[in-house]
């Protein structure tokens, strides 16, 4: 099937193959649940974005939005594509920093920033994205502070019209938290100005999991209507517009992926027609996607320890939970499972696919059809490759999982497994409780 074979997964002689790897192989050297990452998939996802983006607009860059991923080799992979990176905190532009990525690389959209956040931004060179005019003064002290020079300055603008997933996702709109609104974007860059920053970024995200490009149009129009404003009213130029992520990737066979030439329909050709139109002869267009550069290239390995049929319903028990990928219970996510070994048996069941955790949400697939399934089978969870392992954690003491990356057809251990000391590791008795 083609839509399998677009994530690197085929079957041969009835063997689920990753990447051109025997998943069953894996699963039995390397434990499960497990997490794998093919190379290849995210350097081709990123090509193809980054073709169609050059196709018509020279001026571009991409960065990974790095919440969705941040394992260092990731981050290594993409950075060789010529990848520059968002980054949420100041967690994740240490990893950036500390495999060699450079400051000039990275834009740091946070939101309610402290000022530690700013201090360890500007001593590393970091470009802020302010998410709230209070912010400005706080951070422009800091420079001031550390006798640095105020360069650029990029404000995250909320243009009300959100989409996404789930309401978790959507990141725009009155209510959100998330960025300034139209009323107070003029107030926000002339204070700016004021505070002595000379180069301009603006910045709008307005949510995650958009499969259907036409839902960025309104957005799009109103941020383009809002710049224009901006730039007449106050003057100033613009080093760069950031579209945000959100792009989409389809998690159900039914479902048709995001349509990149509609997208670039949708979001570059607009920008074209700005640059056209006003100042912005050399303005860069950047977009920020996780999701669509990593969420394919990674499946999860698990094995069914327990076929329960309580008399109502029939369960197929896993050692992936919640702790191991949350998004099915956080967000009611999707997430295809396949067997490892196709069976010739035409026998099919409906499963509840779910963990191990002791909370009745622990459900990782809901009413599946599956080939009959044993005790001992193994499962591939898939499109797993973003919010994923980040978004992992070890609730009921379960240590997180290992990481394992294939690259032309070899196998390279990218994160150990937790271990049980690790979990304990941190922590200290008082003296009056030993
Ligand atoms: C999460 C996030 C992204 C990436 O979202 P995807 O849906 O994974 O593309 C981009 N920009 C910002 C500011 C984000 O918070």
């Amino acid at each position: 099937m083609d839509w399998l074979k677009k994530k690197g997964l085929e079957y041969r002689d009835g063997v689920l193959y990753f990447a051109n790897m025997n998943t069953i192989e894996i699963a039995e050297n390397f434990g499960t649940p497990i997490y794998i990452i093919s190379e290849e998939i995210v350097r081709k996802r990123y090509k193809e974005l980054k073709n169609i983006l050059d196709s018509e607009y020279g001026n571009n860059s991409i960065h990974f939005a790095m919440k969705a991923n941040s394992n260092l080799s990731i981050l290594k992979i993409l950075e060789s594509e010529g990848a520059n990176f968002d980054c949420t905190s100041t967690g994740e532009i240490y990893a950036c920093l500390k495999v060699g990525i450079p400051p000039s690389k990275i834009i740091y959209t946070g939101n309610m920033f402290t000022n530690n956040d700013f201090e360890f931004a500007v001593k590393n060179d970091i470009l802020v994205n302010l998410d709230s005019i209070s912010q400005l003064k706080r951070l422009a002290k800091i420079y001031d502070d550390l006798g640095k020079e105020k360069n650029t300055i990029s404000f995250r603008i909320n243009p009300e019209f959100g989409a996404g997933h789930h309401s978790h996702t959507i990141t725009a709109g009155k209510t959100i938290k998330f960025g300034i609104l139209d009323n107070q974007v003029l107030e926000a860059y002339s204070k700016a100005k004021g505070v002595g920053f000379k180069k301009f970024g603006a910045h709008i995200h307005i949510g995650s999991g958009i499969i259907n490009a036409g839902d960025f149009e309104k957005a799009i129009d109103k941020y383009l209507i809002i710049i224009m404003k901006l730039a007449d009213t106050l003057d100033i130029a613009f080093e760069f517009l950031d579209f945000g992520g959100g792009l989409g990737i389809p998690y159900r066979p039914e479902e048709d992926p995001l349509d990149l030439e509609f997208y670039k329909t949708i979001v570059l050709k607009k920008f074209k027609e700005l640059v056209k139109k006003g100042n912005f002869e050399g303005t860069k267009f950047i977009i920020e996607p996780g999701r669509y550069l990593s969420a394919e290239a990674s499946i999860i390995l698990t094995q069914v320890n327990t076929i329960k049929d309580n008399g109502f319903k029939l369960f197929a028990g896993i050692d992936a939970g919640f702790n191991t990928l949350i998004r099915p219970t956080m967000y009611g996510a999707y997430h295809h499972i396949i067997t490892c070994n196709k069976k010739d048996k035409d026998e099919t069941l409906t499963y509840d696919v779910v963990g191990p955790i002791c909370e009745s949400g622990d459900i990782i697939g809901k009413e599946r059809e599956l080939s009959k399934l044993e005790e001992g089978d193994f499962l591939a969870i898939l499109d797993t490759g973003a919010y994923g392992f980040t978004m992992s954690s070890s609730y009921n003491s379960r240590p997180r999982s290992a990481e394992i990356l294939i690259a032309q057809g070899q196998i390279f251990k990218i994160r150990k497994a937790e271990t049980f000391e690790d979990l304990t590791a941190n922590q200290e008795i008082p003296k009056h409780l030993k």
